[in-house]
């Protein structure tokens, strides 16, 4: 007999089924004994009655989270046996067979509650049982619909996902870089993308002018909150196209999201407020202002985008002036003289969604002009040849016909944390890392043989 999900039996009163799953809970009433099995959908009630005794001893071994096939006929149940918390509250099987595929010892901690009280080091050890919470199915169950249904949008206007390398050169997003290092090429090394930032920009050159990807991103920072060392960005880039486009698509993009997954949500503003960055700060003495009318009402969503970031910041250590961005973004001048007598002053076309309070996607429009892109790189106080050394590939492509060009990327742990009300990013994301970037259940990072090293000639000063 093929095996059937609690999800497909709700309406096969009478028939036969097989089905397998974990033992989720056990209940003995003398001479009957019920089970809760448990599978990717759901529960459902088995029963085992005393009548036939070789099935019954067996039932009577059965412990918490074995994993068990059953075959058995699907009843009705009795009416004042029917629990309407259950989606299979209406019916329960009578088992007939009953294999044990496999034993489990006692976990270390229960599975069946939310979880909130254990010790985090402790569910980050065992993440593959702490995965069987219910809570945490639910997470990652709604993250895959909604970047499917973000995939499925983007498609429709268009654009095509494409896959950027993990191992490549350091990017410009302003964190330290996970290095790789290079056996084949020995004594250089692969940064891990902060994004794809470079990538899809060269995509625009290439012509495909409407691009995303659901990218891995790694950067090194120091123990900050809530941040992991990798995270994913829904990334997005796209030519011939002005801010105003970008806002508006990405404006879509949520609302949507919002009310095909979460119709209980509730969105503050639509059309999402546009705040300058001089505004905010004066405002609410943040560029993340949180707009909510209720902040302990947990079902409201308040997005605003924030608009006109300044171009240049001062960095008062290195007395010099920084790009607030990336240095690819483009001021909302071309004047170059005026730039470089006013840096301060100078806007750029940056963007920033915000949503309650946190900042969960930003983009710019790009310079494509390279005197404007020389002049940027002028004020922050580096010598063109090591402009060139770090971005020459950019730089030459720019060459050869470059759209103007503009992109976005939203960082979706944070954004799931929020939909489903999670303290963490780390309750949304399956296999995270400790906030000092340790994988407690794999024991990363870890030491590697001697040999390993010698063959990339690295040596641990110890
Ligand atoms: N690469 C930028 C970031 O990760 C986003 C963008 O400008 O499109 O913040």
């Amino acid at each position: 007999m093929k095996r059937k999900l609690t999800s497909e039996i709700i309406d096969l009163i009478g028939e036969k089924v097989k089905l397998s799953g974990w033992v989720d809970c056990r209940r003995d009433h003398g001479k009957i004994i019920f089970i809760d099995l448990r599978d990717k959908d759901g529960l459902v009630q088995l029963v085992f009655l005393g009548s036939d005794k070789d099935l019954y001893q067996l039932a009577e071994t059965l412990r918490s989270e074995w994993v068990i096939s059953v075959e058995g006929e699907v009843r009705g149940r009795p009416e004042k046996m029917v629990n309407l918390d259950m989606i299979t509250g209406k019916i329960e099987i009578a088992v007939e067979k009953l294999e044990v595929l496999s034993q489990a010892k006692t976990l270390p901690f229960d599975i069946n509650t939310n979880g909130y009280d254990i010790h985090e080091e402790k569910r980050l050890t065992y993440r593959y049982l702490d995965l069987r919470r219910g809570r945490m199915k639910k997470n990652l169950m709604l993250r895959d619909k909604v970047i499917q249904f973000m995939r499925r949008q983007l498609g429709e206007k268009g654009f095509i996902e494409v896959e950027t390398p993990i191992l490549t050169k350091s990017t410009p997003e302003g964190a330290r870089d996970y290095l790789v290092p290079s056996r084949l090429n020995l004594g250089n090394f692969y940064a891990l993308p902060q994004s794809p930032q470079q990538y899809k920009q060269l995509l625009m050159v290439a012509g495909f002018e409407r691009y995303f990807q659901v990218a891995r991103c790694f950067r090194d920072e120091d123990t900050r909150g809530d941040r992991q060392p990798e995270f994913t960005q829904l990334d997005i880039e796209t030519s011939f196209w002005g801010q105003e486009e970008i806002l508006e698509m990405t404006e879509a993009l949520f609302v949507e999201t919002v009310k095909k997954f979460c119709p209980e949500k509730e969105i503050t503003q639509i059309p999402f407020p546009r705040i300058t960055y001089g505004e905010a700060m004066e405002k609410y003495q943040t560029d993340r202002p949180d707009l909510r009318k209720d902040k302990n009402n947990p079902d409201e969503l308040a997005f605003c985008f924030v608009v006109d970031f300044p171009a240049f910041e001062w960095r008062e250590e290195e007395k010099r002036w920084d790009a607030v961005h990336h240095p690819f973004t483009r001021p909302q001048t071309t004047d170059i003289e005026e730039m470089k007598r006013i840096p301060d002053k100078i806007l750029a076309y940056q963007y920033d969604l915000v949503l309650n309070g946190s900042e969960i996607g930003g983009g710019s429009l790009r310079t494509y002009n390279p005197d404007v892109l020389a002049a940027t790189f002028e004020i922050m106080g580096h010598t063109w040849a090591a402009i060139y050394e770090k971005f020459g590939h950019l730089l030459e492509a720019f060459e050869y016909g470059v759209p103007p060009h503009g992109g976005i990327a939203f960082g979706l742990d944070r954004f799931f944390a929020i939909l489903n009300n999670e303290p963490s990013i780390r309750e949304v994301i399956a296999f995270p890392k400790t906030s000092d970037g340790r994988d407690l259940m794999m024991g990363a990072p870890a030491g590697v043989d001697e040999e390993q090293l010698k063959e990339l000639k690295i040596g641990i000063i110890k």
